[in-house]
């Protein structure tokens, strides 16, 4: 039976009171689909608990993360071990090159790499060594891309950014946004148009290479290539941003799956498991600008925590088993078919996009290819559906543009609820 949401509802307003909006970061407040946030009391395998004590099947995982599910007994394991013996010492680690061993395995184009504490500091500092290398001072974002909150790649965002409707922040000097110059995502001949101006100062392109930030939304046949093959061109940098399809597409990321080699690759998410993480990594002469082996400044009171490093280094490991990527492909394909056919019986126009374990159905008819594509879902119809479904015991992400996650724990019985959730939820919105 539903336990109502009083316990929620009361800490919501006390947190009001201390933190902006309640939240520590803005998607989490329900804004965009309106009520008040479930405040979560625990998770466990694919499932968490709210603190009025009722349970959803996630599919949010901390925003992406947590494909192991929640407390994954290994996981576990390796962080109460580790704590045991200390939680930071500022000095360098064993864990670290561990860490960065098996990200260069998995992502071969990655031949050094840094590690931080957020996907936001990961592109930063990305950007900040591609201007260094190439000693030029404009880039190139996509529309509807969200790649972490500094202020040069806060312009035309996705995430919460797109989902708030202030794609542009306050407090973003005029002076650092024009250095930033934006184009619609899978729209090769603008880029072209737009390099034939600029190219020669324009130090790099930065990517989601599947845009996980204005819901799911996959490149289309072709374009990373043609855009890989226009950087180079124009002695410009690629700057891949796996930080959400990293571990998650494939083992290799996007980069592998769509079998592209760019010069930068941010990662994050995944690669911490739930603990605080980021890292930036590329062509060995480019990141060997990175102080203190070159002169681009970056550094990290707690980048490359141990505790970080021992939770990413056991998703690693698990991921590299055979199989995985598999059985994650198997399950994902489940789900995005029962929601297909639920919002089909139920006369819903959806679309719906998926690469591998991540996924959107968006409330539209239009094939969903860009922004302005995404930004044609009817979030009203998102919002119902959205509310229906957490009553429902299924909890999706809080907005329409955001990605749906599959974990490797989702049993078949969750995807099966899911989908006679859905089929519940489809209704209510057409009623
Ligand atoms: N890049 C991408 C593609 C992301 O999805 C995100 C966060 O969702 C970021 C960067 C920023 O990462 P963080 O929230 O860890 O700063």
């Amino acid at each position: 039976m539903h336990q109502g949401y009083a316990k929620s509802k009361e800490l919501f307003a006390e947190a009001k009171q201390y933190i902006p909006g309640g939240v520590n970061s803005p998607v989490r407040a329900f804004r965009s689909v309106g009520g008040d946030p479930v405040f979560i009391a625990r998770g466990e395998g694919s499932k968490i608990y709210d603190v009025d004590g009722n349970g959803y099947i996630d599919y949010v995982q901390s925003w992406g993360p947590l494909i192991l599910g929640h407390c994954h007994p290994r996981v576990v394991e390796a962080l109460q071990e580790c704590l045991t013996r200390g939680t930071s010492f500022g000095a360098p680690t064993e864990l670290e090159t561990k860490m960065a061993k098996l990200v260069m395995k998995a992502l071969p184009s990655m031949e050094m790499v840094r590690m931080v504490n957020s996907g936001t500091e990961a592109t930063m500092s990305a950007l900040r060594v591609a201007r260094g290398y190439t000693k030029r001072d404009l880039i190139v974002k996509f529309e509807g891309c969200y790649h972490g909150h500094a202020d040069h790649l806060l312009i035309k965002a996705g995430s919460g950014a797109l989902t708030m409707g202030v794609p542009d922040s306050p407090g973003v000097p005029a002076s650092v946004a024009v250095n930033t110059i934006t184009a619609p995502y899978n729209d090769i001949d603008t880029l072209r148009k737009i390099f034939a101006e600029k190219g020669t100062n324009i130090a790099a392109v930065i990517v989601e290479p599947v845009v996980g930030n204005m819901g799911c939304v996959p490149p289309l046949p072709g374009f990373l290539q043609d855009l890989s093959g226009l950087t180079k061109e124009y002695g410009a940098l690629l700057i891949c941003d796996e930080v959400m399809t990293g571990f998650r597409v494939s083992y290799s990321g996007a980069q592998g799956y769509y079998g592209i080699d760019p010069d930068l690759t941010c990662l994050g998410k995944v690669i911490g498991g739930g603990l605080p993480v980021g890292a930036y990594g590329g062509k060995r002469e480019i990141m060997e600008m990175v102080a203190p082996a070159g002169p681009v400044y970056q550094a990290g009171t707690l980048s490359g925590n141990p505790l970080a490093m021992t939770a990413g280094i056991v998703n690693l490991e698990i991921l590299a088993q055979p199989g995985v990527y598999e059985e994650l492909e198997r399950k994902s394909a489940q789900l995005a078919a029962g929601m297909k056919k639920a919002a089909e019986e139920a006369g819903v126009a959806c679309w719906f996009n998926r690469v591998g374990a991540m996924f959107s159905g968006f409330f539209t008819q239009v094939p969903v290819v860009d922004y302005r594509t995404a930004t044609t879902s009817d979030t009203k119809k998102y919002a119902a559906w959205f509310k229906k479904m957490l009553e429902l015991g299924v909890y999706f992400a809080p907005s329409q543009f955001e990605a749906g996650f599959m974990s490797l724990v989702h049993s078949d019985a969750d995807i099966e609820q899911t989908v006679d959730a859905a089929k519940i939820a489809y209704q209510h919105v057409q009623s």
